[in-house]
């Protein structure tokens, strides 16, 4: 199989104008939804994507269609898709490259899980940094609902979905799920407490899904060309390709579609170039911020959710930023640091006070003022964080600084 045919998502991306209609339904677009609206129960769409095995992209990793199937159907009770394009955490680009080369996709993805559960109200949540993002979405938004793509009896059927675009304000946390919903519901973006889970109380107390962008625009492709075909470019256990956003110090940064559980060092050292500037690599962050970094002798690693928990980290949102060695961990670790006691919400003792402690320590690590026992205390914090928090924030602030100390305590200790 050639790179090309390995391809489900970004094909067509070095088209011009890909992001309007007239292309987007030249190549194909749209072709989905109308065999799906015109030929498909929800049910079978329902349990094509299941088949496929297609898992959120993210972060938690969730399958898609068992995540569909909690939300009670088969009435005419409210229910909302929210489209979680809030994508916060550092490092992930991957969805603001979707949405500005093929807006029109995750669209189409959108209209697929609508019919599925029975949904006539989406609202496409993106992150308030992403303005001109947003405005493509809106002219897309327009443009499908002229077409007949979007409102009343698409494509001709009884079936008919209103999107909405709503942009935050620019909270990291809005980026988790219930965050989200109160956000989207004029309140403060405050994580709830789960359960319930959004499948059965979520949007204005009625049952929600909440998918990523990435992860709808994988169901056109599925609904197209089978869940068998979405299967073989992936793992049985993972089906399907994914884009992993690459930063850091690589000589090629940029987003990558590759199938899931290809190897991180062929995506470090083939596809974004190696390190830059003929340096060597010294830690390897595989999965977003959040991840716990991995070393140079750990890069063996398939990028899939099972291999990378496997080698004690986690594949997150796919991002992957890459650490030279020149780069002083003290650096990595005070912004990791900061990063989460700013977005702390604050609810939650542990995080709240145990982000800013840790904050303080790294600080002072980075300006060579270490305190005898500064490591040890970080551990403590962090360590104390972890499992004790109210949504997955806490345990995001933590795993990556006790990866930090446990791999790189040295470097730490000799910084004073
Ligand atoms: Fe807020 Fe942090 Fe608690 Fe999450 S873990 S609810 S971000 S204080």
């Amino acid at each position: 199989m050639n790179r090309e045919d390995e391809l489900f998502l970004t094909r067509d991306f070095g088209l011009d104008h890909l992001h309007r209609l007239e292309t987007y339904v030249s190549r194909g677009g749209y072709r989905a939804a109308a065999k799906a609206l015109k030929t498909m129960t929800p049910d079978a769409v329902l349990e094509e994507v299941k088949a496929a095995n297609l898992r959120g992209r993210g972060g938690a990793g969730f399958p898609a269609g068992i995540k569909w199937g909690f939300v009670p159907r088969g009435t005419d009770a409210l229910r909302y898709l929210c489209v979680n394009a809030d994508e916060g955490e550092p490092g992930t680009f991957k969805d603001r490259f979707l949405m500005s080369h093929n807006p029109h996709l995750l669209l189409e993805g959108a209209i697929l899980a609508s019919y599925a559960v029975g949904i006539r109200t989406a609202y496409v949540y993106i992150r308030g940094e992403y303005e001109s993002i947003a405005r493509r979405l809106e002219t897309a938004v327009s443009e499908a609902r002229a077409s007949g793509w979007l409102g009343d009896h698409i494509a001709g059927t009884g079936f008919g979905l209103e999107v909405f675009v709503h942009r935050g304000a620019g909270a990291y946390i809005c980026g988790e799920e219930t965050a989200l919903l109160e956000s989207l519901e004029g309140k403060r973006g405050h994580p709830r407490l789960k359960p319930p889970f959004p499948a059965s109380i979520g949007l204005f107390r009625c049952p929600t899904v909440i998918n990523n962008v990435e992860t709808l625009c994988h169901i056109p492709g599925i609904i197209r060309h089978g869940a068998e075909a979405f299967l073989k470019r992936g793992l049985p256990r993972d089906g399907g390709t994914r884009i992993f956003s690459v930063s850091g110090a690589v000589a090629r940064p940029g987003c990558y579609e590759l199938p899931t559980g290809s190897s991180l060092r062929e995506l470090i050292y083939e596809r974004a170039g190696g390190v830059r500037d003929g340096r060597k690599l010294k830690a390897v962050i595989p999965g977003g911020l959040s991840a716990p970094m991995l070393t140079e002798n750990e890069i063996d690693v398939r990028m899939d959710g099972d291999s990378l928990v496997e080698a004690g980290s986690m594949l997150g949102s796919g991002a992957v930023i890459v650490i030279d060695d020149e780069t002083p961990m003290t650096l990595v670790l005070e912004k990791i640091t900061k990063f989460y006691a700013h977005e702390s919400c604050g609810q939650c003792t542990p995080c709240r006070v145990g982000t800013a402690w840790m904050a303080r320590i790294a600080a002072r690590l980075r300006a060579g003022r270490r305190r005898n026992g500064d490591v040890d205390t970080l551990h403590r914090l962090a360590s104390g964080i972890k499992g004790r928090t109210l949504c997955p924030m806490g345990d995001a602030a933590a795993l990556p600084v006790l990866a930090l100390v446990a791999k790189f305590r040295d470097e730490l200790e000799r910084s004073s």
